[in-house]
Order: structure tokens, then sequence, then C-alpha cells
């Protein structure tokens, strides 16, 4: 009964080459009667037929390829529907449905229809130019036949902004061709010049051209109908000729902190990810590539080895399916670089290639870029740059990096490099003092009245080199400020330093910020210098030691009410609610 109903089967034959046709795919051509498809492709899979009728078409004609595949499915034939790429990217898939709704076809009375799936530019074009789609990825087709074109520019807009690799397919025919300068322009809002891009031209068919670009230059190429455009993202770099998105993002680099970047084989893991969003403090390990899944009573882990060398075959079926081989159960734990790094030796180790145990570790193939980030200044008491630092400073942030004027006379730099400590100390040279920024101590003093009132700066300078930097509950700032006019409002701060008639005055607990921001208090006048510095150092460890993670100064303050015997006064305050911030 059912054999009698027609079928539609709507094939997706992949980029062009045989090689990348799936065994069903080629299966369904077979058991077909008759080949429905734009004339190149049907000129592509000739060979695979034999005595299938065929219906050609030209390129616009796609609904009425649709409705032709459903009327002589109708009348009871096997009818092939067939894409490139797969039937359901920007294919045939979707119209031969859209024809089927009209009718008011249903899946249990109408013709069967059958979708298979194939291999689409995205992944041909990507496998050609090395691995450049790796993380969150879209398309995007820059063909306003069935789409407007605000609509077009608008998915651009969003997917640049949210740092998507973007495949651009229909890139440009010989009558659109303002549509991937547009787009070029609107990249560019968001992207360096400098992004990878990768333009590939008839993956694995016989004019294949493969092209690597940048984002700033990718018109001067040649780009058109069997185009198929991948724009990297933020982090998509070249190598060695290859065009490479690394899975994860790249890791802060915070100046003098313990903590530093990630051997690869040390990143995917999830202490090293604090960026995530946590999932409560159940202690679950929530490693996605590593999670049980008891469907069909195999793990996820065992299905993960089984794709990697030396693993087993996974083209078997379930049942057939062989153990892993013994030296890839050691690796249940093992991250997806150290997997690759296996896969690495083994094909190393086969070649007879000497020292292949250790050569994936031993010589990174590329530097693990990282972002350098810190709070710059032209130093404590000089409040003055250079115009040949200022020079230097643009050198290095470049492009990419980001510098941006913060609050507390600092310049916050963002800048991505592989090589952190080089780029630190050449600041350095070029006389920045730099520090650390987040939850750490820091000291801002005034510009002693452009160093004629600079008794005191050698005690800022101490305090500097002993406490600047240091890890604290929550960020704290030092003001120190030369003399009793303290114009550059250290009695704002969390502890505030005044010298006046050659001593020191000690302001505790400002808080700095919110509606309710009020001064230090008084706590002590007249230091004698040489107890200064170690009074601050004491009061700071026990911040230090007894403050609650993220509790800030003028709180711990508060609920210690003492500290290194200064007293905390309570002050009958206003009770205004702190807004929240954007509020
Ligand atoms: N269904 C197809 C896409 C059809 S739209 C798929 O899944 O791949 C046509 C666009 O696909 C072309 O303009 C080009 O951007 C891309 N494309 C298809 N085959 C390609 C190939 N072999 N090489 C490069 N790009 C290709």
């Amino acid at each position: 009964m059912r054999e009698s109903r027609g079928k539609l089967l709507i094939i997706g034959f992949g980029p062009g080459s045989f090689e990348h046709i799936t065994k069903r795919a080629r299966e369904a051509l077979e058991e077909s009667d008759v080949v429905i498809g734009y004339n190149t492709y049907v000129d592509l899979i000739r060979e695979l037929l034999t005595d299938q009728e065929i219906v050609r078409t030209g390129m616009t004609e796609e609904v009425s390829r649709a409705q032709e595949a459903v009327r002589q499915a109708e009348a009871g034939k096997k009818v092939a529907v067939i894409s490139s790429g797969d039937a359901g990217v920007y294919g045939m898939a979707g119209l031969v449905y859209e024809v089927l709704m009209e009718k008011g076809w249903r899946q249990e009375t109408g013709v069967q229809v059958e979708i298979i799936p194939g291999i689409s530019a995205i992944n041909s074009a990507a496998s050609l130019l090395g691995a450049p789609v790796m993380h969150d990825a879209c398309t995007i087709s820059l063909s306003d036949h069935l789409t407007p074109w605000e609509l077009i520019a608008k998915r651009v807009e969003a997917a640049a902004s949210a740092d998507f690799v973007i495949a651009l397919y229909n890139p440009r025919s010989g009558r659109r061709t303002r549509q991937i300068v547009e787009t070029q322009r609107i990249l560019l809002k968001h992207r360096s010049p400098d992004t990878p891009v990768g333009i590939v031209k008839s993956a694995y068919r016989d004019r294949q051209n493969v092209v690597l670009s940048t984002l700033g230059g990718m018109l001067e190429h040649d780009i058109g109908m069997l185009t198929t455009v991948i724009i990297g993202n933020s982090t998509t770099r070249i190598y060695d000729g290859l065009m490479i998105t690394p899975r994860g993002y790249q890791r802060k680099y915070t100046l003098d902190a313990d903590v530093q970047p990630l051997k690869p084989h040390q990143r995917l893991q999830s202490e090293a990810e604090p960026w995530a969003l946590k999932q409560g403090d159940d202690g679950a390990d929530d490693d996605d590539y590593l999670w049980e899944d008891s469907e069909d009573g195999q793990s996820e882990e065992l299905e993960e080895r089984s794709e990697w060398p030396g693993g087993a075959d996974r083209s078997g079926s379930a049942e057939t399916r062989e153990r892993p081989a013994a030296s890839a159960m050691k690796a249940i734990h093992a991250t997806p670089f150290e997997l690759a790094a296996e896969a690495l030796r083994l094909v190393e180790r086969s070649k007879g290639i000497a020292g292949a145990d250790n050569a994936a570790y031993a010589a990174p193939l590329f530097r693990q870029e990282s972002i350098l980030e810190f709070a710059l200044s032209s130093g404590l008491a000089n409040k003055q740059f250079t115009a040949r630092q200022m020079l230097a400073l643009a050198e290095i942030a470049g492009d990419k990096g980001t510098i941006e004027y913060s609050p507390h006379h600092h310049l916050i730099v963002r800048v991505p490099t592989s090589e952190p400590e080089a780029l630190a100390s050449r600041l350095r040279e070029e006389g920045f003092a730099l520090a650390p920024i987040g939850d750490v101590v820091q000291i801002k003093a005034c510009d002693f009245c452009n160093m004629e009132k600079g008794e005191s700066v050698p005690y800022a300078e101490t305090l500097q080199r002993k406490l600047g930097g240091m890890k604290v509950p929550k960020e704290l700032r030092i003001g120190f400020n030369g003399c009793g006019m303290a114009c550059y409002g250290a009695v704002h701060e969390d502890i505030g330093i005044v010298y006046r008639r050659e001593k020191f005055d000690l302001f505790l607990g400002g808080k700095t910020v919110g509606r309710n921001a009020h001064a230090a208090q008084p706590v002590a006048e007249g230091i004698e210098p040489e107890r200064l510095v170690e009074t601050i150092e004491r009061i700071v460890a026990a911040y230090a030691l007894d403050g609650h993670p993220n509790e800030r100064f003028h709180k711990f303050f508060k609920r210690v009410k003492e500290i290194e015997g200064y007293r905390h006064r309570d002050v009958p305050a206003f009770v205004i609610e702190d807004a929240v911030c954007g509020d």
C-alpha cells in the first residue's frame, strides 16, 4: 500500500566530488525513477545515474522544480530532488515542504518524504581552510532574492557584534555586487581589518581555489556564485597558511598575578573558565565533552574516544562497534587538547618520527595568545605623559588593543598578545608605571604640587613597592596626599594618608562610590614618618586576612570595629538605597 504512494527523496550531495557524497545519497539516487535538479547539479552527479528520467531546470526555477517533483511523486514515482551541499541549507528541502503544505499534505496519508543530509559548504570550505569554524558560527546568505536586504544587513550586524564566525553563502553574483561590499562595511564596524577571512571557490570541484585574506583585503579577491566566504571571529588566527579558530576564548593575563595564561592542554577545563555561568554549588562536574549519556547504555565519553585515532571505528553499528583500544581507555578524563596531542603522537610514531612521544608538548605549534590587562600611569607622583610615551603606547595597543580612561588617574589597557612579559617590559622602559587591576591594593598619590612639595614622596613610593598590587578581598585604594590641602581627595578613599607638618594624618573607611558615599574617618593625627609604612602594612594585612571575599574596606572597618587600635565610630547615616548599576 505504502509502496504505491510515491516518494520524494530530497538529496544533499555535498560539495561536488563523489568522495563526499554519502552512501545514503548514492542509494537514494539509485532507487529513484526521476531526478530533478538544476542543470549544473545534474551534470555533477550524472555518472551516478543509470536509467532515471532527468528533469533539468534553470537556477531560478526552484519553485517550479519543487512543484514538478511533488506532481511526479503524487503520480506514484520515486523522485530525487538534488541540492548541492545540504538540501536543508538554502536548498530544496524547505521549498518542497512549502509546496506540500500548501496542498494540505500529511505525513500519514501523503507522499513519503525523506531528507538525506549532505556536507554543506560551511563544512567543506572550512575543511580546506584549516579549522576556522570550531566555535559558535552562523551562515548568512547574501542573496536578497527571497530575503529583504534590510533583514540580511541586520543579521550581519548581529552576528558581527556577537562575535560569531560567519559563513557567507551566495556572496556575489554578476548582478548582485553591492551586498558583499556593504557586508564588509558592517563587519568592519565590529571587527579588526586584520580579521582572517577564508575565500573558498568550488570546494572539492574541478576549479577549486582557496585564498586566505583579511576583512580589510577580502574584496581584492575573486568572489562569485561558487564561493563561500568564512569570516573569522576575534580569536581566529592564521598559522602556516591555515585559518584556525581556537575552541575557547583568550584568558586574561593579569600583571604580576600568580595564575598566568594556561598552556593549551590546561585550557577547556572548568576551573580555567571563570567566565562560565555557574550551575550552583553542587560540585557537579559539568564538563560538556565528558558527560555521561545513558541513552543506549554507552557514555558520551566512549563516543568521544571512539572518534580519535587508535580508538574504535565508529562506522559500525552500536552492536558491532569495537571496544576502544587499551591506550584509548586511559584517556577518559583527557581534555580535547590531550586527545589531539595523543593523535599526533600516534601518527608520528607510526611514521617512525624520532622523539614523537614528546613532540606535541615540547614544541608548541603556536603560542597561546592572552589578553594582557593592566592599569597604566605616568608614575605615582608624575602626572604627565610625554608624546614619545603616547606613541609607544599607541603602537603597542595597535588595532586590537583598547585603552580606557579610568576614574583613578589610570589608563586601563587591554592588548591581545602571546608575549605579555615582553610587552610589559617595553612599556616600563618607556617610563610608564604598570599595575595589575582587580581586587588589589592601588596607591593613588597627588602630584605633590608638581613636586614642589615632594618631601613625602619616598613614603608613597615605599608603600607602592610594598603593597601595590597585593591581593585583597576587594579593590582597595590608598590615597596619599602631600599636604594638608589634600586636593587629590585622599580623605575620600578607603585609606587616606595626608602629610602635614612633617607627620602623617590617617583616615580610614571612606565609601568612595554610591549615593551614600562618605569620607573616611580621621583616626590619627601626627603619625611619625618612620611609623607610617608599617602602620599601613598592618592595616592592609588585617584586611587581607580577615576581610570577607568581596567585602569593601569601609564595611570591614564597620564590622570589626577596630583595626590596629583605630576605632570605628558609628555615625548615624541617612539610609539611601544604593542604585543598581545602570538604573
Ligand atoms: N545547499 C548548499 C548551499 C546552496 S546556496 C549547501 O548546503 O552548501 C549556494 C551557495 O553555496 C554558493 O553561492 C556558495 O556560497 C555555496 N557553495 C555551494 N557549493 C559550494 C562549493 N563547492 N564551494 C564553495 N561554495 C559552495
